[in-house]
């Protein structure tokens, strides 16, 4: 029987109990008493008001138990690299792009369609359905098309008063997306790190294949004198004499910038020769900077298959950055999901448990949870800055994901199944704890006329097909 079966997992846990029989990758745990660790310990977690109050070697009673069986507990996840400003432009009419370019013009040309109540709509919907996925932290970037603008961008307000409504469910950060080029113009460049400094942003920016790297120097000004995080989509290509990020690399260590520093994307490094790869990987690691993989967007961006004649050709080469050789150079890695259901890509729904079962079968992870839990969890959440490190200790809150499964396989395998979140030591409610409808979303997005009067009066109620 699966330990949340209704029978013995109430809908409503006690203020005190103990999850008995959990297993927890060691690296997620910060506790000195216990042994000297395999990667991954079973153990019994102590919740008490809303936080643990003991983490033991086994429930030792005092509290209702509740026996998980080997099921993995993890902590809440965080999401480093999002577009929750994009997230389902396909809900609201846009088509899929397979090269990115040419998604980047199309999403351009879109900017101007955009509402309020849209931006609302499709972004609350992505809160709810990382929420229920089991996600407590976001990082968005919103398009930043015009730095100097003294207003910001309409998704820049928005994506404020997101934050705001949603405190304490999803911690939302906000981070710009202006290509390098724009910081050519001073004042511009001043204008956007004020707005970043003023609404608690950091300073993203794009490093495209031939970008004029001479505005990378005036990035760490502004980033330094602004007190901002630095934030590069860079390599996002598999073209290595275009690979930039050996640049990013050299000016976060000379700046002793490495540890506000992240770079997503650099997929060019799985296709460089491996010497090539190796001192590029050398110069991250001794910069200090985290490297954010993003397999999702990438396997389908990446050698995409497009050609002249029209014919479809599979994908040879991958978008995948070195996970291994990265790890084995002490490189803080963390995974993220990038785009959802927009022009960039059709696929994705913010859940990074799926985006790890993609990880562990594209990069060949070995035992996933026990050797690369941290990647969704610790790292993101100690670069981003949160209040909760997201390691498991006495007196962290007890926001948690439970999943049935007692291995890497078994929970990967099935990882939309047998998942229970736990926020403040409770189980989400019901209408939080599944992902919304996607006809919700078309509803709010594209409003129709009844075509009829039975369908006028069911207005609201009854079903519609998205259009
Ligand atoms: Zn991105």
């Amino acid at each position: 029987m699966s330990p949340f079966d209704p029978a013995r997992w109430p809908a409503r846990l006690p203020e005190r109990y103990w999850l008995g029989g959990v297993q927890v990758p060691a690296m997620l745990l910060d506790t000195p008493a216990l042994p000297a660790a395999p990667p991954v310990h079973t153990l019994a977690l102590l919740v008490e008001r809303g936080r643990i109050a003991a983490i033991e070697a086994r429930a030792p009673g005092g509290a209702a138990t509740f026996d998980l069986d080997g099921a993995f507990a993890l902590p809440a996840f965080v999401d480093i690299h999002t577009h929750l400003d994009k997230g389902d432009l396909l809900a609201a009419g846009l088509g899929p792009e397979r090269d990115l370019f040419t998604a980047v013009d199309r999403v351009r040309a879109d900017y101007a369609r955009w509402t309020e109540t849209e931006l609302r709509a499709r972004i609350g919907f992505a809160l709810r359905t990382a929420f229920a996925h089991g996600t407590r932290a976001i990082n968005t970037y919103i398009d930043w098309p015009e730095p100097g603008a003294p207003e910001g961008p309409l998704a820049w307000r928005v994506m404020r008063q997101m934050r705001q409504q949603w405190a304490g469910r999803v911690d939302l950060h906000v981070t710009s997306l202006a290509s390098i080029d724009r910081l050519a113009d001073a004042q511009a460049a001043e204008t956007l790190a004020r707005h970043l400094a003023a609404g608690g942003g950091a300073l993203g920016l794009f490093v495209y294949p031939g970008a004029p790297l001479q505005w990378l120097p005036r990035a760490f000004d502004l980033a330094l004198r602004h007190g901002l995080a630095l934030d590069f989509h860079v390599d996002e290509h598999l073209d290595p004499p275009a690979a930039n990020i050996g640049h990013v690399a050299r000016l976060a260590r000379e700046r002793g910038f490495g540890r506000r520093t992240v770079c997503g994307h650099a997929c060019v490094l799985g296709a460089l020769p491996e010497g090539e790869r190796d001192r590029l990987l050398d110069e991250v690691a001794a910069s200090g900077l985290t490297l954010v993989s993003l397999p999702y967007t990438n396997l389908y961006l990446q050698d995409n298959g497009v050609t002249t004649g029209g014919t479809r050709r599979t994908p040879r080469r991958r978008g995948l950055l070195p996970w291994h050789e990265a790890r084995a150079r002490g490189i803080p890695l963390a995974l993220a999901s990038d785009n959802h259901r927009d022009v960039f890509f059709p696929g994705g729904d913010l859940d990074l448990l799926q985006a790890l079962a993609l990880a562990a079968n594209a990069a060949q992870l070995d035992d996933a949870l026990g050797g690369w839990a941290d990647t969704l969890t610790t790292t993101p959440a100690r670069f981003l800055g949160s209040a909760w490190d997201g390691r498991l200790r006495v007196g962290a809150p007890a926001d948690l994901v439970l999943h049935a499964g007692r291995t890497s396989a078994e929970v990967l395998s099935r990882p939309q199944f047998g998942r229970q979140v736990l926020r403040a030591g409770q189980r989400l409610a019901a209408a939080d704890a599944t992902p919304p409808d996607f006809r919700e979303l078309s509803r709010e997005l594209q409003p129709q006329r009844p075509r009829s009067f039975a369908q006028g009066l069911a207005a609201g109620t009854a079903p519609r097909a998205a259009a």
